[in-house]
């Protein structure tokens, strides 16, 4: 399937567009952060995006309860999906970034029911280093970890 291309003016942000009700979108569940809509590509039956409420671009730039609330939402309408268009799978799918696969730069979650053989392909190239390139990534990471729970208790 060819990719979705936002051509939406700057400054109009197509999902904040729906969050307002100023386009139409078939909306599923709504609530105080996020909202959830049926995403117009449908890759299978029951393929529904939730959005925050709030504009924010992608993961960067959510709060610690948007987040929070996008998976709360997201496995609702798991829940809601497995009843409506029962599945064998499902994949939940949230893009940061053109190279992430982004096309909306309005953070959302996909929820796509999942079946055999049904067509979607993430190419997924294993490189597998050693335990010792294993343990210096995980280090780069606590350290990046640690630098910003000392931000948060210095603020
Ligand atoms: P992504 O590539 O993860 O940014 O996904 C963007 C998704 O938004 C695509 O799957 C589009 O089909 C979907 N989309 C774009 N415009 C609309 C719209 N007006 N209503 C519902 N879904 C939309
Ligand atoms: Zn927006």
């Amino acid at each position: 399937m060819p990719k979705f291309v936002d051509t939406s003016p700057p400054g109009q942000c197509i999902f904040c567009r729906i969050v307002a009700r100023e386009i139409p979108a078939a909306v599923v569940y709504e609530d105080e952060l996020t909202v959830a809509f049926m995403d117009i590509g449908q890759v299978n039956p029951g393929h529904v995006l939730v959005a925050t409420r709030r504009h924010a671009a992608n993961l960067f730039e959510v709060t610690d309860e948007e987040a929070a609330a996008l998976m709360q939402t997201a496995r609702r309408v798991a829940l809601a999906d497995q009843q409506a268009f029962p599945s064998a799978g499902l994949t939940l799918l949230q893009a940061n970034g053109a190279e992430g696969g982004q096309t909306v730069n309005h953070i959302h979650m996909h929820v796509v029911p999942r079946h055999a053989n049904d067509g979607i392909e993430l190419s997924w190239p294993r490189k597998e280093p050693a335990a010792s390139v294993l343990a210096e990534y995980a280090e780069q990471l606590r350290n990046a970890l640690a630098a910003d729970r000392k931000r948060e208790t210095a603020a």
